[in-house]
């Protein structure tokens, strides 16, 4: 039975404007294969629950210290906090079971298809009247592609709209059992030279690429949306925008190439999971800082929109679109 299939889902989203058209339900699905230096959800790559611990809650009653069966908890060396060693932490959730202050808390929630179908289906009134739906995002949705699958067939039976926000880091076979239930796909590219792309995420980018062409051979008609997260000394050299400019011209599919400026706003999700974030030393980027590096490609009469952060500056039918200083700045 589809309905009790089981997913591990790491927060539900109501209401969002920004994951596709009108009011969406997203839904952050764990597991993700890749380890992008950048990610600002990394509470979302371990496939599993696991454990994260909130400092300014943290009363020093040493419980959760004295009860871990595997001894991965300790005071600090000045008595200021908990450390944990995430060697010897097994996620047993002990912690989390003595700690009466909720310093120490779980990510990730185990989910049936039809209990997350009742949590998307509370929202309906909010889809029909704005043309809105449902977003499977991550993580990466294809580290549970049969959970994934049953909530869009679901989603189908009930007339409502699907979206995914998808990494492509899997097998052909699972690609072909998603993208075709999916009305609009947003898709990262984040480095097109592969050598580099193992670099920052930890992963060869060639199972990738191949996957997306294909995706773009079986899915939804004008479906696709490129995004590419820019990071400074990263990803934002001309080289690599052309590339990955040129790429999306490919497909036949893609309406759309978006560059997301980098932010840092994950950075204390590391501290809370005792990880360590080595992008430290790197500004965030304005639309501005974009603007500068992409403007080169507003000439090139590309076949698809470019937007930097959901602000549009070049339509294939209008040109390149008049954007202000304030736009860029804010
Ligand atoms: S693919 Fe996305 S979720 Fe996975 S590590 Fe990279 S940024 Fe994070
Ligand atoms: S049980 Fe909770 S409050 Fe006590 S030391 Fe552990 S995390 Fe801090
Ligand atoms: S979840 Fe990890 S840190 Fe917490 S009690 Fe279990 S092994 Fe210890």
């Amino acid at each position: 039975m589809k309905s009790s299939m089981t997913g591990t889902i790491l927060r539900i989203e109501k209401i969002s404007l920004n994951d596709g058209n009108g009011m969406r339900t997203v839904v952050f699905f764990k597991g993700c294969p890749c380890r992008c230096a950048w990610c600002s959800t990394p509470e979302s790559q371990n496939p599993d629950r696991e454990v994260y611990f909130m400092k300014q809650r943290c009363r020093l009653c040493g419980a959760c210290v004295a009860k871990c069966p595997n001894g991965a908890l300790s005071f600090s060396e000045d008595n200021s906090t908990i450390k944990r060693d995430a060697s010897l932490c097994d996620n047993c959730f002990t912690c989390v079971d003595v700690c009466n202050y909720r310093a120490q808390n779980i990510y990730g929630k185990d989910m049936t298809v039809a209990q997350l179908m009742k949590e998307i289906e509370k929202d309906s009134i909010f889809y029909f009247y704005s043309n809105g739906g449902v977003t499977l995002s991550g993580g990466d949705i294809f580290c549970q592609t049969d959970f994934a699958e049953a909530i869009l067939e679901e989603c189908e039976d009930s007339f409502i709209d699907t979206c995914a926000e998808l990494d492509m880091l899997t097998s052909q076979e699972n690609v072909a059992r998603i993208i075709p239930k999916l009305n609009t796909m947003y898709i990262d590219v984040k480095l097109m030279d592969d050598e580099l792309h193992r670099q920052w995420t930890g992963v060869s980018n060639k199972t990738i690429l191949e996957n997306i062409s294909y995706a773009d051979t079986i899915c939804k008609k004008n479906s696709i949306h490129i995004r590419l997260p820019l990071v400074e000394g990263v990803n934002d050299s001309r080289e690599n925008i052309q590339a990955t400019a040129d790429y999306c011209a490919t497909l036949a599919n893609c309406v759309e190439l978006e560059f997301l400026p980098y932010h840092r706003l994950g950075v204390h999700t590391y501290e809370q999971l005792q990880r360590e974030y080595t992008l430290a030393d790197r500004e965030p980027m304005t639309r501005k800082h974009v603007y500068d590096k992409v403007s080169f490609l507003l000439e090139q009469k590309l076949p698809y929109q470019i937007r930097i952060s959901s602000l549009e500056i070049y339509d294939p039918v209008k040109g390149v679109i008049p954007v202000t200083e304030e736009q860029l700045t804010e």
